[in-house]
């Protein structure tokens, strides 16, 4: 199983994730981004790698075993 790890102190709020991945990504009313928390389903986990991939801060990271 596979986890999103955030780093908030990254995360500029651009929301290159959630347009690449919005199942997995969403920024709040208030331009802080939540994510999908604990293990992710299988079927979301390459969502969630695109979404990581591009971000321009790399504050996203999908850890666990794929
Ligand atoms: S793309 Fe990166 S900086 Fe932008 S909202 Fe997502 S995690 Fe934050």
């Amino acid at each position: 199983m596979s986890y999103i790890e955030l780093d908030r102190d990254k995360c500029e709020g651009h929301g290159t994730c959630e347009q690449i991945a919005p199942a997995v990504y969403h920024l709040d009313d208030e331009g802080e981004l939540d994510v999908l928390a604990g293990s992710l389903p299988e079927s979301l986990t390459k969502a969630a790698e695109a979404g990581a991939r591009v971000c321009p801060v790399a504050a996203l990271r999908v850890v666990g075993d794929q």
